[in-house]
């Protein structure tokens, strides 16, 4: 893609972005769809003084990532009501000067769960306490899904499990409990200590389907021994090419081209 004049720049703000997927799935998507943008890395630590940036330069479409996903809410002029339920925000779309925050790291995990068994009605156990079991608990929620939540600290645990009107569990009580979906939401199994998992094979041919955020490796310990349990698997990809198409959409107007950023994240990922 040639820039000039008229491209319409989007990028992600955050610190540090250089490791970022993003830029690479995005310009990918916009060559495939023939658009004249793109999407570059703003490394940032004053928050307030980039979205002011933002608003003076014309971007259109900003991703965010760590740590900035809870800061940038004092500076938008509109948040989409699950955002605000979430209380952080991964996206903003800019018109006219105005912000608004978007969250569609929640849409990300819905869709790739959605893909193997429809929510609504179904038990989801949630193992983790963070930003990103947050927003997949407020996402199931949003599905009409049944929530269970395991993790390691109680007191933040319990404080999820309150805000999502939900049970918490410590980890040693995942044994004793049933549900259609396992969603993996900490960093347990990610490189270079590929060889944890928080769920002992012999537990996991209990639920249907069992997912992973962890995207590297793509294959994580939990879902190798899912699979051989016959379960069926979403491993973290999934996730992170769909919020990236919800944003994709929330910016361009079009159907984002899921099998274009698909190979780009692979591709991407696999360069590492
Ligand atoms: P976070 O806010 O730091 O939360 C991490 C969670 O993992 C916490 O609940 C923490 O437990 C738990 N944890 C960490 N080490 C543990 C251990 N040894 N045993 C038990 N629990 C442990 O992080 P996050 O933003 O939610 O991200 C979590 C993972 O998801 C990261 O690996 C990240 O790369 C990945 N991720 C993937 C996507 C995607 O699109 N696929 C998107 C976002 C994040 P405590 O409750 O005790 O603190």
């Amino acid at each position: 893609m040639q820039i000039n004049g008229k491209t319409i720049i989007h990028g992600i703000i955050g610190n540090p972005v250089s490791h970022s997927l993003s830029p690479a799935m995005h310009n990918s998507a916009f060559a495939a769809l023939n658009l004249n943008a793109a999407y570059v890395p703003f490394p940032v630590t004053d928050v307030a003084s980039a979205m002011t940036g933002l608003r003076a330069l014309g971007i259109r479409g900003v991703s965010v990532t760590i740590p900035h996903k809870q800061a940038v809410i004092d500076h938008l002029d509109d948040i989409d009501p699950v955002a605000a339920k979430i209380g952080a925000v991964n996206t903003l779309c800019i018109k006219n000067g105005r912000i608004t925050g978007h969250n569609t790291d929640w849409i990300g995990a819905n869709r790739a769960l959605a893909e193997k068994i429809p929510l609504s009605g179904k038990k989801v156990l949630i193992l983790g306490a963070g930003g990103s079991a947050r927003a997949i608990g407020f996402g199931l929620l949003e599905a009409g899904a049944q929530i269970l939540l395991a993790s390691r600290t109680p007191q933040k645990g319990r404080q999820l499990a309150t805000t999502l009107s939900c049970p918490w569990y410590p980890l040693d009580a995942i044994p004793q409990l049933t549900a259609d979906c396992l969603v993996n939401a900490t960093s347990v199994g990610m490189a270079p200590h590929t060889d944890t998992s928080l769920v002992g094979r012999k537990n996991l041919s209990r639920f249907a389907v069992v997912m992973d955020i962890v995207y590297a490796p793509l294959s994580t310990k939990l879902l190798s021994e899912a699979a051989e349990e016959g379960c069926q698997v979403v491993n973290g990809l999934a996730m992170l090419l769909y919020q990236g198409a919800a944003q994709f959409k929330l910016w361009t107007g079009e159907e984002a081209p899921v099998d274009v950023m698909r190979e780009s994240l692979i591709s991407s990922l696999s360069a590492r």
